[in-house]
């Protein structure tokens, strides 16, 4: 299975590069990739997450007993709107912690499936949210770039904190205490 790339590894803050549209093995990926995500009770995955600094994200907001990955090639944010929602997010890569980050209710995403089809999807609540957080990874934002200044400083505490008790991606309820 693929090891996934935890912050503060500095490859997380790079850009990662256009998929080239109907590439064979980006199926591969996108399997590998959905794999982890179940393994690790995520709702979405970008690439550069398991190392691989591509443009290409699979999510899946269904309900828990159910599956319906959809894997995004090249997505791009069309457009965010609605209330600005504060929720807390948890991330693959900075295990066993989850921070309060601020996002539009709504958004847009222009994305191409595996066939080189080209498709939109829009959403809100946490569909709007997955693809922001997801599209962003692609951008070398992670949660800690989201942040408020001031939940930034205690996230990374709290982040000290749970990988020195050795929280593992996929662990978001491991609450350390900060003293
Ligand atoms: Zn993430």
């Amino acid at each position: 299975m693929l090891k996934i790339v935890t912050s503060p590894d500095p490859l997380l803050n790079q850009v990662s590069e256009p998929c080239e549209i109907g590439d064979k093995s980006l199926k591969k990926l996108a399997k590998q990739m959905e794999r982890v995500m179940y393994a690790t009770d995520g709702v979405g995955i970008a690439a550069p997450q398991v190392g691989i600094l591509k443009r290409l994200i699979v999510i899946d907001c269904s309900p828990e007993d159910e599956r319906d990955p959809l894997t995004l090639v090249n997505p791009e944010i069309l457009d965010t709107w609605g209330d600005i929602e504060v929720e807390e997010e948890g991330c693959l890569s900075c295990p066993g912690i989850r921070i309060p980050i601020a996002r539009k209710a709504w958004a847009r995403v222009k994305y191409f499936d595996l066939a080189g089809e080209e498709w939109e999807i829009e959403g809100d609540g946490l569909v709007g949210r997955c693809l922001q957080h997801e599209i962003d990874h692609l951008n070398g934002i992670t949660l800690f770039e989201s942040a408020t200044p001031r939940e930034r400083i205690k996230a990374l505490k709290l982040y000290e904190e749970a990988r020195r008790a050795g929280a593992k991606p996929g662990d978001t309820d491991f609450e350390p205490r900060v003293r």
